[in-house]
């Protein structure tokens, strides 16, 4: 499994977690919070209370590769990813912010 983003070639199988999508990350940067890397946090600890989601996502993404239409080197896929191979969820704790 892995992410592709933006505009590098996507290989057709991919399934997108895109704003298109119903995978798609519910926190955005700029509304929700003010970095890429709290917006995943916030997805990764939304997803933990969210058992049919995990279930959806297991069935639908194990062992697929992913796409996803953000601009960011990372996102939400990786929680997805995470997810759907079962790992337990782990959620970093940046430093605080100055
Ligand atoms: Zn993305």
């Amino acid at each position: 499994m892995k992410v592709y983003h933006g505009n590098k070639s996507i290989p057709g199988e991919a399934v997108s977690i895109g704003s298109s999508s119903s995978f798609v990350n519910p926190f955005v940067v700029g509304r929700d919070a003010e970095t890429q890397a709290e917006v995943i946090q916030m997805f990764s600890e939304w997803a933990k209370t969210q058992p049919r989601f995990v279930e959806i996502v297991i069935e639908e993404l194990r062992g697929r590769d992913l796409f996803c239409d953000c601009t960011a080197s990372i996102c939400h896929g990786q929680t997805l990813m995470d997810i759907a191979n079962g790992k337990r969820i782990h959620v970093k704790r940046g430093p605080k912010r100055k």
